[in-house]
């Protein structure tokens, strides 16, 4: 079974460290200075189908950050979204994501694979939101219908006309829509109906329990027969156990990523691991 990780992990940092970075407005000046630098970078966590093979990947946002190694985003997301940096940041993690898809699609054996890139709230109600994506996706010729956009149902809330408008001129030229976390927040019946996405992703807190848990069972069943119903794809998040693996492909589901797979990689890990799996 293919397991990836290789000393590649984000460290964590200890709650003093955290709390000095935080706190001496260092931060928001350092992490403009990074953007500059280019030391956002991306890491790939693959997907996997019932067939166990390699179907596509999320990029996962990760900050190499000079003297504190390499970030994860909990160190540092909520003050890219408070700072409005997020805005620059998520524009190099989509340009990183179009070049991992142009060199996936330049070769036969690869060029099915799909990217998921996130999203924040942030960047969508930016005033040009769609057409910069657009204008990302031409630049790299990159065949849209491969890339997928995470976002929450926050930016529904918030205004559902305006947020579908965005998302349906990214929908226009083949790009994907998935919400992501689903069930964690106030996920009704209509959204579902209304909202113009191609795909959930139930949130891992539902995996945590799943075969001991009947409640967590029921819900995920519940989830599965609600996208079944509208017709989307459905992707289990944060599988870590052979057991919900299992357990899920019993339900019907079909795509999966978690740690039981792999964690979030470097990309050259990633085409590793691809041609590992897939190509034997
Ligand atoms: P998310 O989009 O829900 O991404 C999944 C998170 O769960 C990732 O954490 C991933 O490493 C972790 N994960 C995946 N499988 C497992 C598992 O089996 N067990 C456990 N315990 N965890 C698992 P990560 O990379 O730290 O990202 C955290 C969150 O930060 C993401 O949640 C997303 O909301 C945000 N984020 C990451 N990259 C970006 C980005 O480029 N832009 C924006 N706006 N947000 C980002
Ligand atoms: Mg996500
Ligand atoms: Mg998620
Ligand atoms: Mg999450």
């Amino acid at each position: 079974r293919a397991k990836a990780n290789g000393g590649n992990e984000a460290i964590i940092l200890d709650p003093q460290t955290q709390n000095d970075f935080n706190h001496s407005g260092e931060l928001q000046k350092a992490m403009r200075q990074s953007i500059d630098d280019s030391e956002f970078c991306i890491y790939l966590q693959p997907k996997f189908s019932n067939e166990q093979k390699i179907i596509g990947a999320e990029a996962l946002v990760r900050w190499q950050h000079p003297t504190l190694g390499l970030l994860a985003p909990y160190h540092f997301i909520t003050m890219a979204e408070e700072s409005n940096l997020i805005i620059p940041i998520g524009m190099q993690v989509l340009e990183q994501a179009c070049e991992q898809l142009q060199k996936w699609q330049a070769s036969p054996t690869t060029k099915s694979l799909s990217i998921a890139v996130n999203l924040s709230a942030k960047q969508i109600w930016q005033k040009d939101f769609a057409e910069k994506i657009i204008e990302v996706v031409n630049t790299h010729q990159i065949d849209p219908s491969k890339l997928i956009v995470e976002v929450t149902e926050s930016i529904f809330l918030k205004d559902i006309k305006a947020a579908t408008k965005k998302l349906n001129k990214l929908k226009s030229i083949g790009i994907s829509v998935s919400l992501d976390d689903f069930g964690t927040g106030f996920s009704s019946l209509s959204y579902l109906r209304d909202l113009p996405i191609d795909e959930i992703k139930i949130d891992r807190s539902f995996m945590f329990d799943i075969h001991n848990d009947k409640k967590a069972l029921m819900m995920v069943k519940s989830i599965i027969s609600l996208a079944d119903n509208f017709n989307l794809k459905v992707v289990s998040e944060g599988v870590e156990e052979k057991q919900q693996l299992d357990l899920l492909t019993q339900l019907g589901l079909s795509i999966f990523q978690g740690f039981y797979f792999s964690k979030p990689i470097p990309p050259k890990d990633l085409d590793i691991l691809i041609n590992k799996v897939n190509h034997q």
